[in-house]
């Protein structure tokens, strides 16, 4: 799951070099906002409806191993197969095992993010299988050799000169940047892979635990051709995205398509119940539910398992500053925004992703948007001190809160720690390294001064005025 090892302000520096990315990613990011703030509007109680899927989500999550069971059972009555899977590199496996008893040659894709996070391309493709995407920005990302920056709009970093310019390069097509054309060299390209290709692999964005049913949501309607045209249809879905029924799945579809893109409703919107009957004459002969663990039960045990609400609507990357200046990929991992720097670190772990929860100014933006109303920075704030816990804080910072602590817990100390700092800021004038601070907190101050120390304390102050 983990992208890369350099740190993240080498990666926020590779992600500020580039203006024209940045810009594309301001304006999609800003535009999905805005649609979200009008067509909230549209909902006739959209707060209530928040109220409602968020105590969806916690009793849900709370019955986890009651609802995913039934959804089992629901799904075997009807002829589909269930596996489970505690990892990414089980999850990979049970698929190849999928594919190799059918004979898979060639695979098709619909978006998957833990398709992502489990790195489902790269081990069907070491087993000798062709694997395509077809989600329009997922096939841009893999002919371009890039990686989603946003979990919704995978290449919304790219401007429509750079994938023009990818389609004439790898494609071999003339080159155009209208965004029609593109799409068109995009759908003649994907027409013969739907065709031909063996085994279909889709995300889940609900299950229904009442009747066993896969509900996913394109814009596209690939997703229908990757479930419907390959003999074998496999679904990749997080253990945490389970609704009991579908009365409570028309709540969540309310206000995903609201959230993420801000449409009332994605425009295919599937509901996948079993393979095909013997009496229907299109579908799968085969369909699996490959549910994926992979660290969300840690989570579920502690402290951090309101994150499992979520409904990866993307609405907390759109809005957050942070997110909007560095984009996704400076995140280094394959859930970026507010609500990968929580994820990231219960999935892939602390270590790897111990600079995330401090990627964030904790405005709580993202929990404004939320629409299950998600905590996100209470769960930072969480993270941040199990980073201190697991001594992942850098030693100058250890130590410098170590001696603040030592001086501010007795006021004699701490007057004077307050004089010296009066007198040394005197002393210089106000300047020295009051205007730039030294050593690793000089990045605090590159764009901003320091302020000087006030020349008499308030203490002084008080204590002269009631002579
Ligand atoms: S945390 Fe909330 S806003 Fe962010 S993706 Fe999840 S549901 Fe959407």
């Amino acid at each position: 799951m983990q992208m890369t090892h350099r740190p993240l302000e080498a990666r926020v520096r590779e992600a500020l070099s580039n203006p024209d990315r940045l810009a594309a990613i301001r304006r999609a990011a800003v535009r999905f906002y805005e649609n979200r703030e009008s067509v909230m509007g549209s909902l006739p109680d959209a707060e209530a409806t928040r109220d409602l899927a968020r105590a969806i989500r916690a009793h849900t999550i709370a019955n986890l191993d009651r609802y995913l069971a039934q959804f089992e059972d629901a799904l075997q009555s009807l002829g589909g197969h269930v596996h489970w899977a505690r990892d990414a590199a089980e999850a990979c496996r049970i698929v190849q095992e999928i594919a190799e008893a059918a004979g898979v040659r060639r695979v098709v894709k619909s978006k998957s993010m833990v398709s992502e996070e489990i790195g489902l391309n790269r081990s069907l493709e070491n087993a000798g299988m062709e694997v395509v995407e077809s989600d329009l920005g997922e096939f841009i990302a893999q002919l371009s050799g890039d990686h989603p920056s946003h979990i919704i709009a995978p290449v919304l970093h790219l401007t429509r000169q750079e994938v023009g310019r990818i389609f004439a390069e790898k494609l071999n097509v003339p080159y155009t940047d209208e965004i029609p054309e593109l799409n068109a060299i995009a759908r003649r390209k994907l027409r013969d892979v739907y065709l031909n290709a063996d085994m279909g692999v889709s995300g889940c964005n609900f299950a229904v635990a009442e009747t066993g049913t896969v509900c996913l949501v394109t814009n596209e309607g690939n997703g229908r051709m990757v479930t419907t045209l390959p003999r074998v249809h496999v679904a990749l879905m997080g253990m945490e995205r389970i609704v009991p029924t579908l009365h409570d799945l028309a709540v969540m579809l309310q206000l995903l398509a609201r959230s993420a893109t801000g449409q009332k409703m994605t425009v295919y919107t599937s509901l996948i119940t079993g393979p095909r009957r013997p009496d229907e004459p299109h579908g799968p002969e085969e369909m699996h539910v490959v549910i994926v663990d992979n660290g969300r039960s840690r989570a579920l045990a502690g402290e951090l398992a309101e994150i499992l609400y979520c409904i990866r609507c993307g609405a907390c990357l759109n809005i957050c500053p942070v997110y909007r200046v560095i984009g996704g990929h400076a995140y280094g991992s394959v859930y970026p925004g507010p609500v990968g720097s929580v994820v990231s670190p219960i999935l892939g772990g602390i270590p790897a992703h111990a600079e995330l929860p401090h990627a964030s100014t904790l405005c709580g933006a993202c929990q404004e948007v939320c629409p299950v109303r998600i905590d996100l920075p209470t769960l930072l704030l969480r993270l941040r001190r199990e980073t201190v816990h697991q001594g992942q804080t850098p030693v100058w910072l250890t130590l410098g809160m170590k001696g603040f602590a030592i001086t501010a817990s007795r006021p004699g100390r701490f007057q004077l720690a307050a004089r010296l700092a009066s007198w040394l800021s005197r002393l210089t004038g106000g300047g020295w390294f009051m205007g730039r601070l030294p050593g690793p907190l000089g990045a605090w101050t590159r764009f901003r001064a320091f302020p000087p120390f006030a020349s008499h304390s308030f203490q002084s102050l008080w204590r002269k005025r009631h002579e």
